[in-house]
């Protein structure tokens, strides 16, 4: 392991730091979720993926006739990954899996508790009302998911040892009563912050509480909500994008190689046409490692999803020297380029703390403005 987990001055109280010389571009580390989940609306909408590790469970050709709308034809149709001979199913609720190793993972981190049993005709599955409920409240561009709190749970509950699994889920909760319920309202939006209770409500059916009562309760679930709201990580795959990927690194004459880029550029600009931003399959998950980077808003690592699925390879985009500490952004690309004053506003909201990166001291003396249409984008 080229880092490690040191206690900071900083606010957050954790940090990781380079333990030798990184060089830009490489890879730091990987490491798998302890939880992942496809986001709901996604899935809805019939963005196909692993139940359990979001590998999209279609072929690249199907992909983009589905993004586009109509037929596609793919070249190079051998630089799709998608090996459909593996994918499997729960026998009991038919949920999709990209291998019999997922299912199995899945099945016993997990799943076997939240498996749709057979159903009640009259009413819907618990699991399926809070979906319903979870959907009203958190609409595209979705950046999280109940999801993952009910995986969590259900997780513990599996676990060969509680004891563990529980303190493996603290060491993401590290806040006040008053704070926990500030960012669970912040996550809902104001508009849905009255739903609160509601949801709790949905949510306490769908797990059983012997063993997890202590997050079962009202500030249980807000601090829950609270801890996916500041260490979810998104994680995105996308059978065309790793097809395209491939492709581009064929070895081709110059002439094949022109017609392969304008075909790329024309079938993204058709499914742009078509979909606009939602390319990917969509989800979020909980990283021990990862999240404990702090951010800056001039960051030397970023998060990529390099295998396609919910494995996360942090990769270095500026030298680290050993001793460094590794930040990510916390921001997305749009609000780094922002100014000062709007990005720690975003940060206050959503993470509760003042940003001291260098960038944010260096334009310490710009003035506190934001302009219109960041003040459109922030609602
Ligand atoms: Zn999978
Ligand atoms: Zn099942
Ligand atoms: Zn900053």
């Amino acid at each position: 392991m080229n880092v490690e987990v040191r206690v900071t001055d900083s606010s957050k109280g954790k940090g990781l730091y380079a333990k030798c010389k990184i060089l830009k571009e490489s890879l730091i580390f990987e490491e798998d979720p302890l939880v992942s989940c496809q986001f709901s609306w996604n899935s809805a909408y019939r963005y196909l993926a692993c139940d359990h590790c979001l590998r999209p469970l279609e072929t690249a050709q199907e992909n983009a006739s589905r993004l586009s709308g109509h037929p596609i034809d793919l070249p190079y149709p051998e630089c799709c990954t998608t090996d459909k001979s593996k994918f499997t199913k729960c026998s009991t609720c038919f949920t999709q899996y990209c291998s019999e190793e997922c299912k199995t993972q899945a099945l016993e981190q997990y799943h076997s508790i939240i498996c749709l049993q057979t159903q009640d005709k009259n009413s819907a599955h618990p699991l399926e009302q809070l979906n319903e409920a979870w959907k009203q409240v958190h609409y595209p561009p979705e950046t999280n998911s109940i999801f993952l709190i009910v995986r969590l749970l259900a997780r513990i509950l599996k676990a060969p040892n509680k004891e563990i699994a529980i303190a493996q889920t603290l060491q993401f909760c590290h806040r006040t009563v008053n704070e926990d319920a500030d960012l669970a309202h912040k996550l809902l939006g104001d508009k849905f912050a009255d739903q609160l209770s509601l949801l709790h409500n949905k949510f306490i059916a769908v797990v059983p509480h012997e063993g997890i009562e202590q997050f079962l309760s009202y500030e249980g679930f807000l601090s829950l909500l609270a801890l996916i709201g500041t260490n979810g990580q998104g994680v995105g795959t996308s059978a065309i994008s790793e097809w395209a990927r491939n492709a581009e690194s064929l070895l081709l004459s110059d002439d094949d190689k022109k017609v392969l880029d304008s075909f790329i550029d024309h079938l993204y600009q058709q499914m742009d046409e078509n979909v606009g931003e939602f390319l990917n399959n969509e989800g979020v998950a909980l990283y021990s490692l990862q999240s404990t980077c702090n951010h800056s808003c001039s960051p030397n690592a970023e998060p990529k999803f390099l295998h396609n699925n919910h494995r996360l390879s942090l990769v270095a985009t500026q030298d680290i020297e050993e001793g460094e500490e590794i930040f990510i952004s916390y921001l997305d690309e749009c609000f780094l380029n922002r100014s000062r004053h709007s990005r720690m506003k975003e940060l206050m909201r959503n993470y509760l703390f003042v940003c001291q990166c260098p960038k944010c001291e260096s334009e310490a003396d710009q003035e506190d403005v934001t302009s219109e249409e960041e003040e459109d984008m922030s609602e």
